[in-house]
């Protein structure tokens, strides 16, 4: 099943659900390391964002994820809402105007916007940041031959990189601030990121 409008449509709204669920959770990560709006910050984007999706109808894939990113950058302060307008706007422009995005359309487009979010925010693998779970999801996805066993395995893969935040030391960021004090707390971007994925695996799969 190729990824269409319909399913880039329930990816973002089990994204705002996991964005409310984990509210407390995402705020609790970055009360560590940051200043403890995380949750808060992504919970209302994803609100926003629903809002104005289902305020207009959205012709396809990549116009879903422009509404998004316009809703995420004009609604959050902080880092995560233009990281995450950038990921959003730019994988929404790479699939602009098709209606359905086949494995290799879908793996250009996270391509995209992972080059995005590392060209605004100037992290690179290793600072303890979003990019840490983006980066291994989106090898991941480009090793697969079919898009839910590409979506399955970039989910695990974005979960293996969020964990493997906890030991580094923050080099963007406010966390950066911290310093050695970053070490041993999970990034919170990294986690908002890990569950990015998992909604977009079970979307595709139809299930959880
Ligand atoms: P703020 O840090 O402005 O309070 P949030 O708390 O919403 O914004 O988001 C913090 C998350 O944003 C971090 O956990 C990290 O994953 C991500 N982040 C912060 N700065 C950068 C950056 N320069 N590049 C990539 N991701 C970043
Ligand atoms: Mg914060």
């Amino acid at each position: 099943m190729p990824v269409t409008r319909d399913t880039v449509m329930d990816w973002m709204r089990r994204f705002a659900g996991e964005m409310e669920e984990h509210r407390q959770e995402l705020v609790r990560l970055d009360t560590a390391i940051g200043d403890g709006d995380h949750g808060t910050n992504m919970d209302r984007g994803m609100r926003k964002a629903l809002e104005k999706l289902d305020a207009s109808e959205q012709a396809d894939p990549g116009a879903v994820l422009k509404t998004v990113a316009m809703a995420l950058v004009s609604s959050v302060g902080g880092a995560a809402g233009p990281l995450y307008g950038t990921l959003f706007l730019q994988m929404g422009g790479a699939m602009a105007g098709q209606e359905e995005v086949d494995l290799a359309g879908y793996v250009a487009a996270w391509q995209k916007g992972l080059d995005g979010v590392k060209a605004r925010g100037k992290a690179v693998p290793g600072d303890k940041t979003m990019v840490d779970a983006l980066t291994p999801a989106v090898a991941a996805m480009e090793e697969a031959d079919e898009l839910d066993g590409a979506l399955q395995a970039a989910a695990e893969a974005a979960e293996t990189g969020m964990k493997d935040t906890i030991p580094m030391i923050a080099r963007r960021g406010r966390a950066s601030y911290l310093g050695e004090r970053s070490k041993d707390h999970q990034d919170p971007g990294a986690t908002s990121t890990y569950y990015l994925y998992q909604c977009a695996a079970e979307a595709l799969a139809g299930t959880g």
